[in-house]
């Protein structure tokens, strides 16, 4: 049965969510998807919205330069530096009480100089209050799984939408899981490990009864790394009696402490597979491709060290706080040393990289080159970003960096697209792997975890591509005869055509409770 939507086109009005369900829609109504499951996808199974609370330090914040002029005549303290003073990645640092023993303290309307460092005002610690999300999108494929994101911006509607996308991220990946994303609206550069520490252990605590390895499964995403799922893991497992059958609770661990071989890299990896396809269809050479990289966290690192091991260069790399451009291609170990090796580099920036030329964020994605890869947050690409880019291919490592104004531009100027459902499903595909190993208490190779994710990413490609052309075909590594529809569509939709038909398959087949 083919029900089309009234409103499909009108996305004006539709927020975050709205939009990012235009091509749920599309794909639905391309597949005459059934109007009960239709239902079941369009909203998720549970939007969970909480707080959580934690003590916060005492802060010592600089003045600016205007405060600065009142405070001229005020005598340095002799505040203990060393290790009382922390500094946080926002410039503040973190008074600890120790660092005021036997301190000649001079201080007037709370403000403070420190020799070496400057003026500060002392910003009051005490309790305070965090908004927390888990939205568990769907989970008729297996249990909800998807990342925990610590970032100022989050929302119910982010929150909603990226759920939805591990929903079909985990279809197409053709791995038993479902859809779910969460976590907390903080700036985790203002805060310091140990704040983060007790933030992210009541998260647990207030979650606790509603995630677990057959049940819910976070992972890390922006903001969040491997030493928050190990407190996790923690929180989760601590005092139970079966804690070891428990590891599975989240993925994207240490691998010390029960995470995979290759998940760290597992995103840009996927992607790298991707674009690999791509080229190879295409007739494209990857040698001396160059490369644009927005966002240098866990993915744009990743998928700039592998570009380059191809021979790409690597011309221009984007982040929060800077743009670095090198027309003869970027020194990607060296710019890793300096992001990552680099102890006064708190915000692990590109800003300042010594091997490269800063140029401004708009400049950026004016730089002529072959491939464009946006690692780091939603909305990127907009329809104007979309006009001026000057490449062949744009490789979504990020969640949904592409808005819808963005694709019809890349689409009118014939740029091909590998959409995020398949460009970066390497993360949770690895993040399977990984949960087996826990289920099963192994230990697999990285050559067996990147040779199982190549297959898993190539083959599930080469449907989506067979979906795309509308040219169904079985060989050794993939058959996409049960999915192709009878007319071609961008890739995108095709994506989404697998995901849906995957998906409703479990609804057909196991019928609805009533
Ligand atoms: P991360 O926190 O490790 O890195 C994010 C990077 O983006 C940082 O370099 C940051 O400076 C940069 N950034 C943030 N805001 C920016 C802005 N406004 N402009 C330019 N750069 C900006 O995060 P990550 O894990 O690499 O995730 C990046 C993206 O990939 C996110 O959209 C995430 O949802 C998606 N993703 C991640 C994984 C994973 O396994 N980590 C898996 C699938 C999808």
């Amino acid at each position: 049965m083919r029900v089309m939507r009234k409103d499909a086109g009108n996305s004006q009005k539709k927020g975050v969510y709205g939009e990012a369900m235009e091509t749920f829609h599309r794909a639905a109504d391309l597949v005459g998807l059934h109007p009960r499951v239709r239902l079941e996808l369009e909203e998720p199974d549970f939007e969970h919205i909480f707080y959580v609370s934690i003590d916060t330090r005492d802060r010592l914040v600089p003045l600016d330069k205007e405060e600065e002029k009142h405070f001229l005549d005020l005598p340095a303290s002799s505040v203990k530096a060393g290790d009382a003073l922390e500094p946080l990645a926002n410039g503040n640092f973190l008074l600890h009480r120790r660092a005021l023993l036997n301190a000649d303290i001079s201080l007037r309307e709370g403000v403070l100089r420190i020799p070496k460092r400057g003026l500060f005002r002392i910003e009051k610690g005490g309790p305070r209050k965090f908004k927390a999300y888990r939205i568990q999108h769907n989970q008729v494929r297996g249990p909800y799984k998807g990342g925990i994101r610590y970032h100022k911006d989050v929302s119910l509607d982010l929150f909603k939408t990226l759920a939805a996308e591990m929903t079909w991220k985990t279809a197409i990946a053709n791995i038993p899981f479902g859809g779910a994303k969460g976590g907390i609206r903080v700036d985790p550069h203002a805060y310091s490990r140990e704040e983060i520490e007790h933030l992210t252990l009541r998260y647990v605590y207030k979650f606790k009864n509603f995630m677990g390895p057959t049940m819910d499964i976070p992972a890390p995403d922006v903001g969040t790394n491997g030493d928050i799922m190990a407190v996790m893991l923690r929180q989760y497992t601590d005092g139970e009696r079966d804690k070891h059958a428990l590891k599975g609770v989240v993925t994207g661990k240490d691998v010390r402490i029960g995470g995979s071989e290759g998940r760290v890299m597992a995103t840009g990896q996927g992607a790298v597979y991707c674009i690999e396809e791509w080229a190879r269809v295409t007739g494209f050479a990857l040698q001396g491709a160059r490369v644009l990289i927005q966002g240098f966290g866990n993915v744009g690192s990743s998928a700039a060290q592998l570009l380059a091991a191809h021979g790409c260069r690597i011309v221009a790399v984007d982040d929060a706080y800077g743009t670095v451009h090198a027309d003869a291609g970027i020194d990607v170990a060296a710019l890793l040393d300096y992001c990552y090796k680099n102890p006064e580099n708190l915000r692990h920036s590109v800003a300042g990289f010594p091997g490269a030329a800063a140029i401004s964020k708009a400049d950026f994605w004016k730089v002529e080159a072959d491939i464009a890869v946006p690692a780091a947050l939603g909305g990127e690409i907009d329809g104007e970003v979309a006009e001026g880019l000057k490449v062949r291919m744009v490789a979504e490592g990020a969640n949904g960096p592409i808005t819808l104004d963005g694709d019809r531009v890349l689409a009118a100027r014939k740029i091909d697209v590998i959409p995020d459902i398949i460009c970066n499903a390497g993360g949770v595909t690895v993040s399977y792997y990984e949960w087996l190993q826990n289920q099963r208490m192994e230990h697999w190779t990285e050559q067996e975890v990147n040779s199982r994710l190549e297959r898993a990413i190539k083959s599930n490609y080469a449907v989506i591509r067979d979906i795309a052309n509308d040219k169904a075909a079985r060989t050794n590594d993939h058959d996409s005869r049960p999915f192709c529809i009878g007319r071609k569509v961008d890739m995108r939709a095709a994506a989404m055509v697998l995901a849906l038909k995957r998906i409703e398959a479990h609804y057909l087949l196991e019928g609805f409770s009533n």
